[in-house]
């Protein structure tokens, strides 16, 4: 098969700009496209936005299974924060410390030196407040996976995506001016390479290193007793040196989450990727027993549960805030591109908008 032409360079700015993918990096980049007049469709394979800032709805009470909380440090970032206010509160309880193995304290906690923030009521509530432009405009298509991106078969300047939905129902969207893909730096490299494009970014790609994370998700109703606070230790958030656990946090500590005492404990990327194939009752019952020895909770969840995040934090990032080119109008924007925050995420994406509107 011959590999796939790109659409000729034209002088005139694109105006209908696929965003593919409806994690952070997506959504801030598609309302500013939104936001200078262009027309946008953001196409997401799950059926919720906010990719890896997810929340986990459990009867005990959610979890951010994803992003724990976020740092803000770009005025643009910050600005754009201050347009929701209601969808984030400041988490006070997070002096955080590191732990040897068995849960003893090696290095205090350090004065905050800037506030952690979260989502409100859950970590979600962030990117669904952002998304809700997209909402109203009809701009957002859920439970659609972009299989293949290629020239328009009826208009060889734009591009067409070819999707496939619930069900593996295919579909084919035609017309777009320019494809932005805001997704893991390896979902994009399977993307391109699938459909025979950009080269060049593909290479780049290769230099991005992410790990993958597992997350172990627990509740403890018995902590609601009379006359007990909360189970084990007496802080809410720590850094860990076991060399399972890299980091722990009582989710119920966090502002405007429910009572049931719960914790999400995140294991360290080496130990994720030894064990990224293992099967999730396996990883659960070692992460458990990590958790007791490092918080000396040995009461049984009630609630317990595992996530596996293929791709988590990025070890490696691009150095570079996107990858634009105007000439077959194609980008790519993620966290992966600054390093593997939240706000990374949102400035790549800012970023890319503002370049492929200059375009
Ligand atoms: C366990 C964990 C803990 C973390 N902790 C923190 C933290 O405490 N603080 C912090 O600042 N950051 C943290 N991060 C990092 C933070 O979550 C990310 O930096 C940020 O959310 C990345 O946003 P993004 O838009 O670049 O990518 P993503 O959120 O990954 O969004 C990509 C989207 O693209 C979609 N997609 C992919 N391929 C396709 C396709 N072919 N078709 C359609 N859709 C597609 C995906 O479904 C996803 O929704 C953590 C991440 C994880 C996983």
């Amino acid at each position: 098969m011959p590999a796939a032409r790109p659409p000729t360079s034209r002088k005139s700015a694109p105006s209908h700009f696929a965003v593919i993918g409806a994690g952070l990096a997506g959504i801030a980049c598609a309302r500013t496209l939104l936001q200078a007049g262009h027309r946008v469709t953001v196409i997401e394979q799950s059926g919720s936005v906010g990719g890896r800032i997810g929340t986990r709805h459990t009867p005990f009470g959610s979890f951010d299974c994803g992003a724990q909380f976020f740092t803000v440090r770009d005025p643009r970032f910050q600005q754009a924060l201050d347009t929701t206010p209601q969808a984030r509160r400041r988490w006070s309880a997070t002096a955080v410390r590191v732990l040897d193995p068995l849960g003893r304290v090696i290095e205090a906690p350090r004065p905050e030196l800037e506030p952690h923030w979260v989502g409100a009521p859950d970590m979600e509530a962030l990117p669904r407040a952002w998304a809700q432009p997209l909402v109203d405009a009809q701009a957002l298509l859920l439970l659609t996976r972009v299989d293949r991106i290629e020239p328009d078969a009826l208009d060889a300047n734009r591009w067409q995506l070819r999707t496939s939905g619930p069900h593996e129902t295919a579909h084919v969207y035609p017309g777009f001016d320019a494809v932005l893909l805001a997704m893991p730096a390896p979902h994009a490299a399977t993307l391109l390479e699938r459909s025979r494009l950009a080269p060049v970014f593909v290479e780049r790609l290769a230099s991005v290193e992410m790990a993958p994370c597992w997350t172990l998700m627990l509740a403890f109703p018995q902590a609601l007793q009379p006359g007990l606070a909360h189970l084990g230790p007496q802080w809410n958030a720590a850094r860990s040196t076991h060399h399972r656990v890299a980091w722990l946090a009582r989710e119920s500590s966090k502002p405007g989450r429910g009572p049931v005492e719960r914790w999400t404990v995140q294991a360290s990327a080496n130990w994720s990727t030894e064990h990224l194939a293992d099967d999730e009752p396996r990883v659960q019952a070692k992460l458990l027993k990590a958790f007791a020895e490092v918080t000396g909770i040995r009461a049984q969840p009630a609630h317990a549960e595992v996530r596996r995040w293929r791709y988590s934090r990025t070890l490696r990032p691009l150095g570079r805030p996107h990858l634009w080119d105007p000439q077959v109008r194609l980008g790519l924007c993620g966290d992966w591109c600054l390093g593997q925050r939240v706000e990374h995420a949102f400035v790549s994406g800012l970023e890319l908008a503002l370049a492929a509107t200059l375009a």
